[in-house]
This record gives structure tokens, sequence and C-alpha cells, in this order.
């Protein structure tokens, strides 16, 4: 009986290495504390998976920060700027490259695939020496064996390694990473022969970069990579792991007929077309890992299901040759469903978490073998069945009226150069208009307002009046500051997902499911589980009374479609799209409340586009297609004179520049200071855009304030390539994280460089 785990979320169950290493970092414990608290969730999970009769555990799945930043320390490539001097890698340097200390910014860091986990990118150039320093996947390895765990030690595979790199500055662009491959693969070696020798039995390389587009030049990296470490897997089995996506079949050729590998694992959640792959073939005497049991959701699995597919296999492989396994780490999903006392019970018996999934994964394995727990499957299916007719999943019209949207089109009736005009006569703003993006700085203060509401600590009248109080006060704040067009501060919320989840049905909330974002920073998304419909307005009341404040336009907030889906855990039930389009039909009541109320200009954020982008670039447009759709059906039916917003994050949009065009919005304001102005090379380019823009003028991720020299001079650049009369001034993203001191003189500056080039033009 053969059962596998891919990975498992490092944080436990109640966030314990957050508070531990944050705690640290504060100095507040010490090194010692924090070895502890990591030791005691190591063991308790390989525990937990050995009790659930799991065969194949992993190791080294643990890190501090990241799985990539811990491979980075493994082959001691240290960028020279964080001062190492050889030896083995401690928290110091670890640490100096994740988060930068006080003379040196952080490694930078990116999206791990289309997961909202974030990496560490190595630097690497043609001068890296190389060398073994740190041994923690043999540390853990040993770590586990002395508890009486033998594990499976895993491993960012060397070709995917050095694919998620980034040439170091300095190096030409065009330097071929690859061309490393010959000095990581002997630091491989030693890893490898060092694990041999502590005794492991089965070694796992993670080479995720399979499920990509790669040209045949990558593809053949990867032959060559494990022909060379071939005589020293022998006496080991390997496993090489892909995630994420279906293998292509080009790579799927080269990865079943890589030299010294037992055994391949697929995600067969995402990649139904790879079981198409392995039932036209996969080598004999070779192990196949079916990761059936999906780590990026938090469903239980449709146990029945998975173990026909599982048949499936076997009579393709063999019955020794079949592991069950999970889609990819668990690292993607929440930790423990039995620390959810608050959720609904009903909803609870249709989820699992981590420690659920393993116990899944394990009764699949043992029903594949003859044991099937009677009572397990039949508790799941009946929970399956309870689910697909569930009224509170299904509401007929919503599904209806979702279902009208697709095949048709929704746009605003009149171009956008028109309604711009309409717009300017009603709201007359100056050039350069200058605006924030929404949120003000949440203080202290805000948060314990919300908390005891929340416990209902304090009465909805003490509520309302402290959440006024503070609104007047950012009103006026932006009045002395001279700014055009205003915003509320968005102080009655939490978060720009779940302020709105809350208020629409078809949304779950859980207490501690957390997921694991970049270091110790996590996210809690909802779960979306039932048709969306919207049964009140969500922020009217709050807009009307902002705008009731001022005589200046008051921007009314919301969160788009898109981010809310791609923000939360999704219903598996149904496509995506169709999510996506209830939710749109949602949010399009709330702006025609808000039009109805007198607010003229409407902003429908829409942060987490991008992010949403499917990994193979045959999916892009169909993903793009809906999903522009969905934003363009929330605002379709506003008239003329109401200004529709967006604001997008994150910094690589020139790819998909076309559809944000074809979003349709009047003004987008979006973040642009980090990027080097990449962005603003496209309409250098050539690229037309009739609508208002604002790139980001500043960056509000760092607590530095800009001057008014260095905006004015970032408007001067934008001028050059931005018509004057469509360019909006306004910092890169809301500014909730920052503090009153920071946020003050940044936006003076920012409204005097706006000032000051409204003379010049
Ligand atoms: N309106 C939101 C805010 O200002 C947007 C946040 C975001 O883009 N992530 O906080
Ligand atoms: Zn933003």
């Amino acid at each position: 009986m053969a059962s596998h785990i891919v990975g498992y979320p490092r944080m436990g169950p109640k966030r314990e290495l957050k508070f531990a290493l944050e705690s640290f970092w504060d100095k507040k414990s010490s090194a010692e504390d924090l070895q502890k608290v990591s030791a005691d969730l190591r063991s308790s999970i390989w525990k937990q998976m050995a009790d659930a009769g799991i065969k194949y555990i992993p190791s080294n799945t643990f890190a501090y920060y990241d799985q990539v930043l811990d491979t980075t320390a493994m082959l001691g490539a240290v960028p020279p700027r964080y001062g190492w001097n050889g030896g083995e890698i401690g928290f110091d340097v670890y640490f100096s490259m994740a988060r930068g200390n006080a003379s040196v910014p952080a490694m930078e860091m990116t999206k791990w695939f289309d997961t909202n986990y974030h990496y560490i990118v190595p630097e690497l150039g043609p001068d890296v020496k190389f060398s073994y320093a740190s041994h923690k996947a043999i540390t853990e390895y040993k770590e586990a064996k002395a508890l009486g765990i033998d594990t499976v030690p895993v491993l960012v595979g060397p070709v995917s390694y050095l694919l998620l790199s980034k040439p170091a500055k300095g190096v030409e662009k065009n330097f071929s990473l690859l061309s490393l491959l010959g000095k990581v693969l002997p630091i491989y070696k030693e890893v490898v022969s060092e694990l041999k020798a502590a005794g492991a039995s089965w070694i796992q390389f993670d080479e995720p970069t399979l499920v990509m587009d790669l040209d045949s030049h990558k593809l053949q990296a990867f032959t060559e990579a494990y022909t060379e470490l071939q005589s020293c897997l022998y006496g080991v089995n390997v496993v090489v792991e892909t995630y994420f996506a279906d293998v292509p079949a080009e790579a799927y050729k080269v990865l079943t007929s890589l030299k010294g590998v037992t055994g391949f694992g697929f995600d067969l959640v995402r990649g139904s077309q790879t079981l198409d792959l392995i039932k036209g073939g996969f080598p004999t005497g070779k192990y196949l890992f079916a990761g059936v049991v999906d780590g990026r959701n938090i469903w239980a699995n449709d146990l029945a299901g998975s173990l026909s597919i599982l048949h499936a296999l076997e009579g393709i492989v063999g019955k020794d040759k079949l592991v069950v396994s999970t889609s990819c780490s668990l690292l993607h999903t929440a930790v423990d469903l039995v620390n959810e006392t608050k959720l609904d019970k009903e909803i609870k018996s249709w989820l699992a978490f981590a420690a659920q999934k393993v116990v899944e994964v394990n009764a699949l394995a043992k029903a594949l073998v003859g044991q099937k727990d009677e009572g397990l499957f039949s508790a799941n299916a009946a929970a399956q069945a309870i689910r697909k007719s569930s009224p509170r999943v299904t509401n007929e019209a919503v599904q209806k009226a979702a279902a009208a949207l697709r095949g048709s089109d929704h746009r605003r009736a009149t171009t956008v150069s028109a309604r711009l005009d309409a717009q300017q006569k009603k709201l007359n703003l100056p050039v350069l208009p200058t605006t924030t993006i929404g949120s003000f700085p949440q203080t202290i203060e805000l948060r314990r307002v919300r908390r005891e509401y929340k416990a209902k600590k304090i009465s909805e009248e003490e509520y309302v009046k402290a959440i006024k109080e503070e609104i007047n006060k950012v009103v006026k704040l932006q009045e002395e500051l001279d700014i055009d067009v205003l915003v509320h501060g968005e102080p009655e919320r939490n978060d720009m997902v779940e302020y709105f989840g809350e208020q629409l049905s078809g949304f779950a909330f859980t207490v501690n499911g957390w997921v694991q974002s970049y270091g110790s920073r996590c996210v809690k998304p909802p779960i979306i589980y039932g048709d969306v419909s919207r049964p009140n307005p969500m922020t009217v009341f709050w807009s009307t009374t902002a705008q009731s404040m001022t005589a200046r336009p008051m921007k009314g907030m919301l969160t788009g479609p898109v981010t809310i889906l791609n923000w939360s855990f999704v219903r598996n039930d149904q496509p995506r799209f169709e999510t996506c389009y209830q939710i749109a039909l949602a949010i399009k009541d709330e702006v025609e409340d808000l039009e109805k109320a007198g607010i003229n200009v409407i902003q429908i954020d829409e942060a987490a586009l991008r992010e949403g982008l499917p990994l193979r670039k045959s999916e892009q447009s169909f993903y793009l297609d809906w999903a522009v759709h969905s934003f363009r059906i929330t605002n379709c039916g506003v008239v003329d004179t109401t200004q529709i917003h967006t604001h997008m994050c994150y910094s690589h949009f020139n790819d998909i520049i076309h559809s944000i065009i074809d979003m349709d919005a009047d003004v987008i304001t979006i973040e642009n200071s980090r990027s080097d102005e990449k962005l603003l090379s496209v309409f250098r380019e050539g690229v037309k855009y009739g609508a208002g823009i604002g790139p980001g003028v500043y960056d509000i991720h760092s607590p530095r304030i800009p001057s008014t020299e260095e905006i004015a001079d970032r408007i001067t650049k934008m001028l050059a390539v931005l018509e004057t009369n469509i360019l909006w001034v306004n910092p890169d993203c809301g500014l909730k994280t920052r503090k009153y001191t920071e946020v003050k003189p940044a936006l003076l500056n920012m409204v005097a460089a706006a000032k000051l080039l409204r003379t010049q033009l």
C-alpha cells in the first residue's frame, strides 16, 4: 500500500512559526527558541503523517522562509552584498537575503507559479562560486529518523532551480542561466551522496517548471541534468515531481525518459490531459505518483471518483507501481479543519484541509489494496451528494442570470473619449488630477474598534460613530492636502475581499484557515461554496456618508469580481468563470445603487486580475476574455457621466495591456514605481491608451518619503509618453499599511509636484 504527500504547510495549525519568526526578528526571543518551535512543528507533522499510515513522508519541506531560498543556501549562491564568508549559512545571512538588513535590501520576491506563495528569486551569473553551504536536507532527514520516521527528502530540482532564477545585476540579460547546470550538479551530487549515506531510500526532486511551455533547449537540460546525476542516483529511488498543470506532451516524453529516475509525480487535479498521456504510455517498471488529492483547494476529495481513476491507472502501471499522492504540496491549502470550531457543521463536512487530505490519501491507498474503510467512503459519498443538491449551494435565479451572460457582450454604449468629456463637464477637474487608491492608514485604535464591534463589545451606534469620525478625519486631511478626487479611507474594512465576502451570500469564513503567502505572512481566503448574490447594498451607506462631508467628488470603492475570485478558495463544482460571472452580477447591483445614491466616481479594484493568468499560453486568452468580460459586466449599465475607475497591483502587465484596454474603464490607476517604468515602455512602443491612467508616482511598500522633485521628475517622464489630458497623479497602491507620519508628507509632496507641473504645461 503506497501513499505519498508532496509537501506540507510549515506555519503550524495556529501560525506558530509566524509568531516564532516575528518574535525572533524583533529580538524578543532567541535563535534557540525559534529552532525549538520549528523542530516541534516538524516532529508533529511527521508523526501525524506516520500515524495516518503514509508511506512516503516528505522531509526538508519545512523552511524558515522559503524552499527556493533554502536551495540557494544549499548551493552557497549568496549574492556578494550579504557579506557571506563561507561556512555553513546561518540565520544572519539567510534572513538578510530574505528580508534585507540595515545596509542591504532583500533579494527579489516573486510569485510561485500561479499560487499566492512567493519565493525568493536566486540571482545568478557566470561568476557565482557554488559550494555546499547548507546541510539542512540531511539534518532534517536525520532528525526525522531519530524520531523513528523514515522520510523522503525533498529538493528543488536543479533545472527548475535555474529556470526560476534571474541573472544578477550587471550580468547580461541574455546570460543563459542553464549554462550553470554543470556547476550546480556537483553540489546536488554531494547532497545525494550524504542522503544515501544517512539511509535515505527515496529522494524527491521537484521540477514543476516541466508544466510550463518550455522550448526544446530547456527540455534538453532535464535530460542532461539527470543523465549527469545518474551514477550518483544509483542505489536510491528518485521521484521527479511535477505540479500545478498538465505536463505538455513533449515534456512528458522527456520526463518519462529521464535516466536514474524511478518514479514520476503528476498533478491529476489540474492536469486532466496528463491522464491521457499516461494512458498513452508509461515506462514499464517505474512508479507513478498519482496526485489525485487537491493541494490547492479546501474541498473534501470525491473518494469514489478518485478511486476509479486510480483503478484505471493501476491497469496501466501495475498494482505495485501506483502511489496515491497529493496534486502538489499541501503548502497551498489551510492546515487543519479541526480548529474550525465556528464553521457551519454541514459546510465543514464538505471540506478537507491539509491534515484531512493526508487521511484521504491514505484511505485511497488502503482501498486500492482491499482495505477500504467503508464507513469513511460512505460518509464521504453522502457529504458529496448533500453538497450537490443542497439549497444553500444552488440559487436558481442566480444560475439563470449568470448563464444568460455567456456568449453575449457587455459594454458601455459610448466611447471612452465621449464619456471622459461628459465626465469632465460634471467633475470639472484640473489637468493632472490627484487621487489616492482607497485605503488610509489603519491605526491600532481603528483595528480595536472593528474587533470590538465584531465581538459585540461595542454597540452598532458606537461603531458607526467611530467610523464616521475616522472618515471625517480622512476627508478633512485630503481637503487640506488639496487632493482632487477623494476617498473615504476604507476604515470599515479589514480586507478588501473579506469585507465583500461577508456581505455576499455563498461565502464562508474560517478562523484559522491561513495559507502562507511569503515568509511569515499568511492570508486567510474566504471559501466560496454557493451561488453568489448580494442581499443588501454593501458600501452605499459609507460612501454617501463620506460624500456628504465634502463638495469634492468622493470615489465609491469596490473590489472587482476577478479579484474576489482569485483571492478566495473557489468552488470546484462549476467552472471558475461561472462563479466569476455571479460575483460580477452582485457587484453590478452595488455599482448601480452607488450611482443612484449620487456617487459619480466609482472605483472597482482588480488588484489580482494579472495573478489569475494561467501558466500555459494556450489557456491565457480564454481566461482574459472572461475576466475582462466580468469586469465590464459590473459597470456596463452606468450613465456616461459616471466615471469608472479601476486599480491594478503587480508590475508585470505589459503582456496583457490589450486586455487592460479592453476593460474599458474610464481611469486606471496602476502600480508602477518598482518596475523601472516597464509599463511606460509599452506606450513608448506605440500602444494607444485613450482612457485616463495613473501609473503610481511613488512606492507605498516602503516607509521612504519621496520628494516633490522626485515625483515631478516621474510625472515628467510619464508626460513624455502619455497625453497630458489623460494622466492622473496617485500613489502605487492603498495606504493602509503605512503610518500617517509617512502618508501626510508623501501626499503633500505628490500634490505639490502635480501643481508644479500644471504651471509648466
Ligand atoms: N482600494 C484598496 C486599497 O486602497 C486597493 C488595495 C490593493 O490594490 N491591493 O487598499
Ligand atoms: Zn494595489
